[in-house]
């Protein structure tokens, strides 16, 4: 994925043109329930810079900007009570990855046993 489309939902709710449930912001983050969850906690963090995915945010974003995201993560897992539970991170990036959203994400799920990262009909 390359150039950055300002038009994706999270760009809109960013420039808070379309509600979201928030958990969480600060000067680089923001992190929002996801509107349809597939865990009992489903909450999506994104960076308030425009990157399309976790590879463009890890070339990209400058180093206090990916420190405050994985500081955002730790927090809301430890507000959310999924530290000592466990919980799951998943960042989808591109086709393969199936990622719908263009702006880099990270889901945080969690609040019960979410079994083997991938179905085993999407195992190798
Ligand atoms: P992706 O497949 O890109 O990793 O995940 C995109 C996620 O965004 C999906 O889990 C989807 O439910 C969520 N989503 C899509 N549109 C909206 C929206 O308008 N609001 C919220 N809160 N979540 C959304």
């Amino acid at each position: 994925m390359s150039s950055y489309d300002n038009d994706n939902i999270f760009a809109k709710i960013l420039r808070g043109e379309i509600p979201c449930d928030k958990v969480y912001e600060d000067d680089h983050v923001l992190a929002f329930n996801d509107i349809s969850p597939q865990a009992p906690v489903h909450v999506l963090v994104i960076p308030k810079g425009s990157y399309t995915d976790i590879a463009d945010f890890g070339a990209n974003a400058p180093v206090e900007e990916v420190a405050a995201f994985h500081k955002a993560i730790a927090l809301i897992a430890r507000e959310k009570d999924l530290k000592d539970s466990g919980f799951r991170t998943i960042a989808n990036a591109g086709v393969n990855g199936g990622q719908e959203v263009p702006h880099f994400h990270v889901h945080i799920l969690g609040g019960k046993a979410l079994g083997p990262m991938l179905r085993s009909s999407e195992a190798a």
